[in-house]
């Protein structure tokens, strides 16, 4: 558990207790664990140094795990124990940020999710592009000038339920990276929600 004082004007102090979540790869206020399912015993005094909060979490199953451990799981652990990357496509088009919108607009119409990521030419991600932003965009203009510059990815080693509360905020399309930052995939809803009827049996 994590401990922050700020003192404030008149010596008052502020403390803020923390806890590092595994399950959302952030650092989550006491009460958030207080509130989490996941959650089996917190300290009687959290102000100790070294006081910790007992968490029912377990580590994360990667790919080849995945697919025959979800079939034995409650879905709602199988969200917090399966990767991102256990479920994302394996094959991901993605643009340089130097083709034209042009280029762009010819991708987006081939592939599906119609969002792609855009990297450049070492293979950093720098944003996304869809159909939305090429609407209207001059044929000969450059991705990097017409796409979303403020991408968030997801980690593949990051666990599904931090992949479908985003996609339940709004987010459609989300790239997926390595730990050494190279984009690996997207990830859509429409990829979380066949992950999850298969686990519960149906064929899609
Ligand atoms: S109990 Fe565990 S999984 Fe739940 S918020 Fe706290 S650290 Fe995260």
């Amino acid at each position: 558990m994590r401990r922050a004082v700020v003192r404030e004007r008149g010596g008052v102090e502020a403390t803020t207790l923390s806890v590092s979540c595994p399950v959302r790869t952030q650092c989550v206020s006491l009460s958030v664990c207080a509130a989490c399912p996941r959650s089996v015993h917190l300290p009687d005094a959290p102000g100790g140094d070294d006081a910790a909060v007992e968490c029912h979490h377990k580590p994360p199953l990667g790919r080849a795990e995945a697919e025959r451990a979800t079939r034995d799981m409650e879905l709602g652990e199988a969200t917090v124990r399966v990767t991102v990357g256990a479920i994302s496509p394996r094959t991901v088009t993605m643009l340089r940020d130097d083709a034209t919108a042009a280029d762009a607009q010819a991708v987006t119409r081939e592939v599906w999710p119609c969002a792609v990521p855009v990297v450049t030419g070492d293979g950093a991600l720098v944003g996304m592009v869809s159909r939305a932003h090429l609407d209207g965009a001059d044929a000969h203009a450059v991705v990097r000038d017409v796409m979303q510059r403020d991408v968030e990815p997801l980690g593949e080693e990051q666990p599904i339920i931090v992949a479908v509360v985003r996609l339940a905020g709004g987010e459609s399309t989300l790239p997926v990276i390595a730990p050494d930052g190279h984009v690996v995939g997207v990830l859509t809803s429409r990829d979380v929600m066949r992950w999850m009827a298969t686990s519960l049996g149906y064929e899609t």
